[in-house]
């Protein structure tokens, strides 16, 4: 009832506030993309993200090849497409890795994957359409015969001279195994971005330690590092610092000077506890930002030195959800990923939406996948303290402002599975 009624008052809000396009646009316009690359072994290439086009020097395959365990045929015209028993003398073997002896008209090469077509022969057929004769010195084909077939052609996967990883991707599994496949060994990536953390709240305390009265345990320091370490980045923890502007600016100026980004958690409202405001101000720059959304309303944006800030609302859930929405992108970008904005998937409410909101909401949800489009229940309890409804969540619903609807609603859906990655 308590969290009802701080929900509603928090609803009467002024015009000024920012919505969260806005406030994401201006994020992503101020991003620098790090300028500094190294060389990394494909074995250390996993995640980080590529500085350069890679580009293919050979044919991948770089020859004519089996595509099948079976039999290289000459055939010939006679024999095209003819579908009583036609006959061939085994005159070759040839494993992959070796190279065949040139077939002569009408003689077979027994032939394995990937092993090279030999000159000659101009179709492969499975073993399993063979049937051997004359004591195996010959086969027989029951089926009528076409040219090419089972032949992988040469360049068919990759031709030499093409762009086969563009500069900005995120290296996965499959973009290093394609890197290996034209001999490449080694890929210039952006360096890491390093980014400094600092939480603020005298109320704060880290988990295996004994609570006094008043105070909570400090979650959103794990929440920010994990998250920080999910996209790669090296951080730089200072943990907790006390609610004294002197502090917050030390600990802002130690993290400022060797780092690319520096978040905070906390402090960013305008209560004489909140000291963030105040310390970006003397030493940088600041814009703070009330942004139309649930949860989440303060973040602050801006830079101490060459370092950008951003701050963080204090509440667990507002961090996370904050985070992945605008420091998230923010980051990638950073990074130097060109696929940096968040993807959304459209599914169903199975609720109602009685009444307007002035601000945009994200609620916590779980997806039923047993219908299409997947149908979303919310979380019962949506405080942006409520860091469960995180947990139990397989993402978040965006509802736009000023909406009502039934359950039935199709709506955007920010799936925290992929935001993890
Ligand atoms: P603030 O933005 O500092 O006013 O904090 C808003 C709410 O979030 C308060 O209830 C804080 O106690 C809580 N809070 C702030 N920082 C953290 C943290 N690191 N971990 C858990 N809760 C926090
Ligand atoms: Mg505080």
């Amino acid at each position: 009832m308590k969290q009802q009624q701080a929900d509603c008052a928090c609803d009467e809000i002024p015009q000024s506030l920012i919505s969260t396009s806005e406030a994401l646009a201006l994020l992503i316009g101020s991003a620098r993309v790090i300028n500094t690359t190294q060389m990394v072994m494909l074995d250390d290439a996993l995640d980080r993200v590529l500085a350069t086009d890679v580009r293919a020097t050979i044919n991948v395959p770089g020859f004519d090849n089996s595509a099948m365990d079976g039999y290289a045929l000459h055939l010939q015209e006679d024999q095209l497409g003819v579908a009583g028993g036609v006959a061939f003398e085994i005159t070759d073997r040839i494993p992959a890795g070796s190279i065949g002896n040139v077939l002569a008209p009408g003689c077979a090469a027994r032939i394995f994957t990937g092993a090279p077509v030999p000159e000659g022969a101009n179709t492969i057929i499975m073993q399993e359409e063979c049937e051997l004769i004359e004591k195996g010195s010959k086969i027989e084909i029951y089926r009528p015969i076409a040219y090419n077939e089972n032949i992988r052609p040469m360049g068919n996967d990759i031709q030499s001279g093409s762009v086969i990883l563009q500069v900005g991707l995120k290296l996965q599994p499959q973009a290093i195994a394609l890197a290996a496949s034209v001999g490449v060994n080694v890929l210039e990536v952006f360096n890491k971005i390093k980014v400094g953390v600092f939480f603020t709240g005298d109320e704060l305390v880290e988990p295996g330690r004994a609570l006094e009265a008043g105070q909570i345990f400090n979650s959103n320091r794990y929440s920010l590092v994990a998250l920080l370490n999910k996209l790669g980045c090296e951080v730089v923890n200072l943990g907790n610092v006390e609610d004294t502007l002197d502090a917050t600016c030390s600990a802002l100026e130690r993290l400022s000077a060797e780092c690319d980004l520096v978040i905070t958690t906390g402090g960013v409202s305008v209560g004489e506890e909140d000291h963030v405001k105040p310390a970006v101000e003397k030493l940088g720059e600041l814009s703070l930002w009330r942004i139309k959304m649930k949860p989440g309303k303060p973040l602050a944006f801006g830079n101490v030195g060459d370092s950008a800030f951003i701050g963080l609302p204090g509440n667990p859930v507002s961090a996370m959800v904050t985070f992945l929405l605008f420091a998230r992108p923010f980051i990638k970008k950073m990074q130097g990923v060109s696929d940096y904005l968040n993807t959304t998937v459209r599914v169903e409410a199975n609720f109602d939406w009685h009444r307007s909101k002035p601000r945009r909401e994200f609620i916590r949800v779980c997806l039923d996948h047993n219908t299409a489009p997947a149908k979303a229940s919310q979380y019962p309890k949506q405080g942006s303290d409520i860091l469960s409804s995180m947990v139990w969540a397989d993402g978040l619903i965006e509802i736009p402002e000023k909406t009502t609807f039934k359950s039935g609603e199709i709506l955007n859906f920010y799936p925290l599975s992929e935001m993890m990655l």
